[in-house]
């Protein structure tokens, strides 16, 4: 099996050389071709002979949704020396909020709240966490309904802000 050398950085900025053998070659949301960034981390702290337990290495989605893949490394405890890295984990970074064109700008304007819920709601569908998208979209659908019933009845704000959504 091919051994991959990876360069990894702590926090506080200690370098090792490490080397993989099992890396991910597709990305876990849409199937594609990854690439490895050139360089790994770790959230170890020391500064002089660090021992990176754990090791986040980056890898770019080539394909559609160009989303950023973190594989997580265990180091091998028996070729401690080498630093011989493990794959444990595949994880998928995605952005905090999801971009929604599909909202207008007019429903931007009107309720700021209900686009901000909505497009982080669409983050966790990136991440197949459906029960989170299912509450942040009636969240969001909440904000949305009692902004437009203000903006028609804004002598009414204090009542229809106390309301609920049946
Ligand atoms: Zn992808």
């Amino acid at each position: 099996m091919q051994t991959m050398q990876i360069t990894i950085y702590n926090l506080s900025g200690a370098m090792e050389h490490g080397y993989v053998s099992v890396k991910p070659d597709i990305c876990s949301v849409c199937g594609d071709i990854l690439t490895p960034y050139p360089i790994a981390f770790s959230n170890s702290v020391e500064k002089i002979e660090p021992s990176f337990e754990n090791v986040y290495h980056p890898y770019q989605c080539t394909g559609k949704c160009g989303l950023v893949n973190l594989a997580v490394y265990k180091l091998k405890p028996k070729s401690r020396i080498k630093m011989h890295y493990d794959l444990v984990d595949l994880f998928v970074a995605v952005p905090k909020e999801v971009p929604a064109n599909e909202v207008s700008p007019e429903i931007q304007k009107l309720s700021p709240n209900f686009f901000s819920i909505y497009k982080q709601a669409l983050a966790t569908e990136a991440l197949n966490l459906t029960q989170m998208t299912g509450l942040g979209l009636r969240k969001a659908l909440e904000f949305l309904v009692k902004d437009y019933a203000i903006s028609k009845y804004p002598n009414d704000e204090e009542i229809i802000k106390k309301k609920y959504l049946v």
